[in-house]
């Protein structure tokens, strides 16, 4: 009995997926929710990323809207739809983004991330808005298979960095990672007057440029120690949810990679849309 189960685990920790072409690894601004429906300057940006994508085998979302005690991955057939938010209009809580998910991919990535176990697998969870306001715009026929993976609160940034790192061979099979926040994140300073205006506080202007030109030189060690960065840093970043999924970003990113930012502007004073692609 015990050789069966072994071998079942073997099975089980090889790749679901033949070589592929790498795909690239993406950091999307997702901003406001009213993104998942909205036509403006941002969607188009994910839009048109979207076109020049080839289609994946899987797509895996580290989503600033789920932080857990713990890394966990979904790993249900179907997930839902999560409308995780208030007070915005009807046709936002009836968006649906059928995307299936992947149980065989989830299952792999518990045995893939060393040690064995790092990363449980979730039933209860779905897409949230930080998945599906994005993902909606580069897969509209909602026809990849989507799973996120959680946001471990009790860990140090280095921590989802290093994770990261252990998925990078699922570029090469064709899985697309995605990792969706904003850089500079304040709910509580934003300028709401200003909410639908390229606009951003100079600390917010300061953070940002800084973390692009980071991002630009390989300077992964500085945007791995933000909580060192000082005054515009600490208002950018108050609480660390929507840049964590910027370092799975750049733990995925491998030296030969193209850089490339774009959505690349504040609004509202203290938030900026500014996305990153690699490959
Ligand atoms: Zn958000």
């Amino acid at each position: 009995m015990k050789k069966t189960s072994k071998l079942k685990k073997l099975e089980n920790s090889t790749q679901a997926y033949s070589n592929t072409e790498r795909m690239p690894v993406l950091f999307l601004g997702h901003g406001s929710p009213m993104n998942g429906i909205e036509d403006n300057e941002f969607v188009q940006g994910f839009k048109k990323q979207g076109k020049q994508l080839s289609k994946p085998n899987a797509i895996i979302v580290v989503s600033a809207h789920w932080e857990t005690k713990g890394t966990f991955v979904t790993a249900m057939q179907q997930p839902r739809t999560i409308h995780d938010f208030g007070g915005f209009p009807k046709a936002l809580y009836e968006v649906q983004y059928p995307a299936p998910g992947n149980p065989k991919l989830a299952k792999e990535l518990t045995h893939e991330v060393k040690p064995e176990n790092t990363i449980g697998l979730d039933d209860q969870w779905g897409l949230d808005h930080g998945a599906w306001t994005v993902v909606k715009h580069l897969f509209p026929n909602a026809d990849v298979p989507v799973i996120q993976l959680s946001i471990n609160y009790t860990q140090k940034p280095e921590y989802h960095y290093q994770l990261a790192k252990q998925l990078k061979n699922l570029r090469d099979k064709g899985v697309l990672i995605i990792g969706s926040g904003n850089m500079v994140h304040n709910l509580r300073q934003v300028a709401w007057d200003k909410i639908n205006e390229d606009y951003g506080y100079d600390w917010a202007i300061e953070a940002d440029a800084k973390m692009k030109q980071w991002i630009l030189n390989g300077d992964h060690k500085s945007l791995v120690s933000f909580q060192k960065q000082g005054k515009a840093f600490d208002l950018a970043i108050p609480t660390p949810e929507h840049y964590m999924p910027l370092l799975y970003t750049l733990g995925l990113k491998d030296d030969q990679d193209d850089i490339l930012i774009f959505n690349n502007k504040p609004i509202g004073g203290s938030l900026t849309m500014t996305s990153v692609k690699f490959g």
